[in-house]
């Protein structure tokens, strides 16, 4: 596990959260400060910092997160009505926490991105 990262903790069942769906590879919990009804956040149980740090190998745990994030659409019920994939890395955009974690949000009508 990285040294003090949150989502490894998560990941790790060290910090309790709320969680959505969970495999081998992928755990997906609700947002602890959700900014639309649906607000899910998909992450790899191993640790990458971000999506910068996604290499060729990544590729099977890759197309397992996007599964996730269908599976997380399904079960929320947004599958439907729609939903927006988010991730961020570095500085400008505000990323607060350097394990990689796609945001799923849905629930009402989202503005336009960024
Ligand atoms: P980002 O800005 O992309 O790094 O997003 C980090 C997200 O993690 C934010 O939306 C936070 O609300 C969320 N977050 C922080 N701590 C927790 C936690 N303990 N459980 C669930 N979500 C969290
Ligand atoms: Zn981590």
């Amino acid at each position: 596990m990285a040294h003090d990262c949150l989502f490894c903790k998560i990941a790790a069942g060290e910090i309790p959260s709320s969680k959505v769906y969970e495999d081998e590879d992928v755990l997906a919990f609700r947002d602890i400060n959700p900014v639309a009804p649906v607000h899910v956040l998909v992450i790899p149980k191993q640790h990458l910092g971000s999506v910068a740090d996604l290499r060729p190998e990544h590729t099977e745990l890759l197309a397992k997160l996007f599964a996730a994030v269908q599976r997380v659409a399904a079960e929320t019920g947004v599958a439907e009505t729609g939903y927006r994939v988010v991730t961020n890395h570095g500085k400008d955009s505000g990323q607060q926490v350097l394990h990689l974690h796609l945001h799923v949000l849905g629930g009402r009508t989202l503005g336009p991105v960024a």
